[in-house]
């Protein structure tokens, strides 16, 4: 496998990471993952925009610019001959004696590899069990930074009870999942938790807005309460890597019949038909 550090694509193996990074000590450093179908990076353009302000947001500069990251990161994915799988891409803010403060002088440290991943066709189809738990993260939810470990407990306290996702709430209002949108339809309309501080302004997120309105279902980027969520017709959650996943049950509740919901199975077509009109980059138009 080729991975990408800094602007040099070589072999895993040949990559040294120093201790003295301030990722490896301090999760000091934004990331991004980013989905390849068909070998073509899915909405790359904004996975990148997204990486940027976060690193901005930390006051972080990228070791180079925009149009060389993503001519990189296509570059990397055509070397490692990916088809379909992810893209992990991290940035930390250099290497420095160890000290919280940011160090007068470090360069940024960017590395990115691919690995193989197929769809999970079989919880799209199906739905997703979860459970609910509370918020303990911080409060810049918007910067997908490198420190996790509010959405690691989280997530795994969804395993530990043999679910796939938490759904986690702030005294009682709906945020996300520990890595996942989360959304509810009730009575034909769609409610989402506002792009604000609290959530991560999801990729798969912003698509689904936009199939919604390509699909004429009314939208609310308005917070919900746990009550609404467990009263909600359907459920569902969102990321790069689980799509759009219907939630069949939350804390072994059931959600509306227990099944896929039929709005949530449209918005599911819909955004299948953005990932069909992606084609092999070696594909003649
Ligand atoms: N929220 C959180 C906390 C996440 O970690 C993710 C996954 N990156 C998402 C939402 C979904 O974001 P996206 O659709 O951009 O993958």
């Amino acid at each position: 496998m080729k991975v990408l550090m800094n602007d040099q694509i070589t072999k895993r193996n040949d990559i040294i990471i120093d201790i003295e990074d301030r990722g490896y000590q301090f999760g000091d450093g934004v990331y991004e993952v980013i989905r390849v179908y068909n070998g073509n990076a899915f909405y790359l353009q904004e996975h990148i925009t997204r990486l940027i302000r976060s690193a901005s947001e930390l006051k972080m500069t990228l070791p180079y610019n925009e149009e060389r990251l993503l001519t990189l990161l296509n570059q990397l994915v055509a070397e490692n001959q990916l088809i379909e799988g992810n893209i992990y891409l991290q940035v930390s803010r250099g290497v420095a004696p160890r000290s919280h403060q940011f160090p007068e002088h470090s360069e940024a440290v960017l590395i990115a590899y691919t690995y193989k991943a197929a769809r999970p066709l079989s919880l799209l189809q199906n739905g997703v069990s979860t459970i609910l738990t509370e918020d303990i993260r911080w409060l810049r939810c918007d910067i997908k930074s490198l420190n996790l470990l509010g959405a690691v407990l989280a997530k795994q306290e969804a395993v530990d009870a043999g679910c796939h996702e938490a759904i986690l709430h702030r005294n009682g209002t709906v945020t996300e999942g520990s890595s996942t949108n989360v959304a509810i339809i009730k009575e034909g309309t769609l409610y989402t938790h506002p792009a604000d501080n609290l959530i991560l302004h999801g990729i798969t997120r912003q698509i689904i807005l936009e199939c919604a309105n390509d699909l004429c279902i009314p939208v609310r980027e308005e917070t919900f309460t746990v009550e609404q969520l467990f009263a909600a017709d359907e459920v569902f959650i969102s990321s790069t890597t689980m799509e759009i996943a219907p939630v069949t049950s939350i804390d072994q509740k059931t959600i509306g019949s227990g099944t896929p919901g039929p709005l949530t199975h449209r918005l599911q077509q819909a955004f299948e038909e953005k990932i069909k009109t992606l084609k092999h980059p070696g594909t003649e138009i």
